[in-house]
């Protein structure tokens, strides 16, 4: 029996890989010409960061975490998401008083979910979060800045932005009773996940994705009834700014994060093109969260970024990306010269930095070392036989394009070599 890769945790091969390297390039890029800065977290977290966290009612906490004791009994839990321990490493580190933080963090979170095209149990997230700003400034620019992320990698014209507020905390309270008393008399017409949750977290029902659920809900209170001046003034200054900067937005009452912590705003970037696994991004404002986490209150908002989805986006809009071909195939004739093929591979990787070059490691005939170089992709083949290292010269030919083989020394090898990479 061989032993295959978990469910849900997938291998990217090398042929897939140019197309996360751009993506996870770009978005650092983009991400870091914002003034943002990488915070790296640890894979695994006590359980009770997550249970505070991201909250004891949530689907994550109640069924998709990967939880574990470890040998003196701790419960510890592969992170899920990245925010909680973001906070947590920033109260540690003393890093959020009276002052603004803005970080960004990429890698692997962990859910225990049904595995499908866009949805996985181990999946990458690229996260930013702002810490120390009040003003809807904050969210304006974490929106701009998801934004420009999306202009970048060319996959902006297939998205929606979707925007709501879910006011304040005291707002939220209001509307939560006057939801459960609108549909407490649906209650047995409700999924059963809904209908668990008009107890333990109701504004969440307003998620659901079941199709008799959401037609009860079309007539649901409203939630701008129930929002104060402050609410509505942080939303109209958003909604305000996104319109001076040109980012079309539809407000959408229905989107809601569901945890008690978030206030005002919340959004989403959202496609059609992947079916129901279409948002590449959610985020919002969770004024609450660092509190709750043993911290001062300190306002922060932040978004994280689905990049498997992106990487599936990207792909449906681009088509194939060339995998990353190397550039030079080197190759001998005889074993005798391989200590000057390793050493000439070893200057030339010195002296043109980016350059990418392989060395063959067995010796063989030049018909055969011929085929396999071209079979690699390679742009040119470097070949080394018993004339060229007594006259300490290589022969070059060109794979891909019609141009005479040449023999050069190793400084007209570094010119002609660094010109066409
Ligand atoms: P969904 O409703 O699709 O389950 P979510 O609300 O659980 O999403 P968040 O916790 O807000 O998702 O995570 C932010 C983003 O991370 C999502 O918008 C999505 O792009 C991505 N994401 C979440 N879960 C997965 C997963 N299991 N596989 C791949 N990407 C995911
Ligand atoms: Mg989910």
């Amino acid at each position: 029996m061989t032993i295959q890769s978990v469910r849900g945790m997938r291998d990217l091969l090398p042929e897939e890989i140019a197309r996360w390297h751009h993506i996870e390039n770009t978005l650092i890029e983009v991400t870091q010409s914002f003034g943002f800065r990488e915070i790296r977290l640890p894979l695994m977290e006590f359980t009770s960061l997550f249970a505070r966290g991201v909250g004891e009612s949530t689907d994550i906490v109640e069924k998709e975490m990967y939880t574990l004791s470890d040998r003196d009994g701790d419960s510890l839990s592969l992170r899920p998401e990245g925010t909680a321990s973001c906070i947590r490493a920033a109260i540690q580190h003393g890093l959020l008083h009276n002052q603004v933080q803005q970080f960004w963090y990429h890698g692997p979170m962990f859910r225990y979910e049904r595995p499908q095209k866009g949805r996985y149990r181990q999946f990458e997230q690229f996260g930013a979060e702002t810490f120390g700003l009040e003003s809807f400034t904050a969210e304006a620019e974490l929106i701009q800045l998801s934004a420009a992320v999306f202009d970048a990698l060319g996959v902006r014209d297939d998205l929606r932005l979707e925007i709501n507020t879910l006011g304040k905390p005291a707002d939220r309270a209001a509307y939560r009773l006057a939801l459960v008393a609108y549909l407490q008399p649906f209650a047995s017409q409700l999924d059963e996940d809904s209908r668990r949750r008009l107890d333990t977290n109701p504004l969440r029902i307003l998620d659901s994705k079941n199709e008799q659920t959401r037609a009860i809900l079309e007539n649901a209170p409203d939630f701008t009834d129930y929002l104060d001046a402050e609410a509505i003034q942080h939303f109209a200054g958003l909604k305000n700014l996104l319109d001076i900067l040109k980012i079309k937005y539809v407000v959408n009452p229905r989107l809601v994060r569901g945890l008690d912590y978030y206030t005002h705003t919340v959004f989403e970037w959202i496609t059609d093109s992947l079916g129901a696994q279409g948002t590449v991004c959610a985020g919002g404002r969770y004024d609450g969260l660092v509190e709750q986490l043993g911290g001062k209150p300190t306002p922060g908002a932040g978004y994280a970024m689905g990049v498997d989805r992106i990487v599936l986006l990207h792909e449906a809009l681009n088509g194939e990306t060339r995998s990353e071909a190397i550039d030079v195939y080197c190759a001998v004739m005889d074993v005798a010269q391989f200590g000057h093929a390793f050493e000439w591979c070893a200057q030339l990787r010195k002296q043109i930095p980016g350059l990418s070059i392989t060395l063959y490691k067995s010796a063989g005939k030049i018909q055969k070392q011929l085929k396999r170089a071209d079979k690699s992709g390679a742009r040119v083949a470097l070949l080394f036989g018993e004339e060229e290292v007594s006259k300490n010269v290589a022969t070059l030919k060109w794979l891909r394009e019609d141009k005479a083989q040449q023999t050069l020394d190793f400084a007209a090898l570094c010119k002609c070599l660094g010109e066409t990479s």
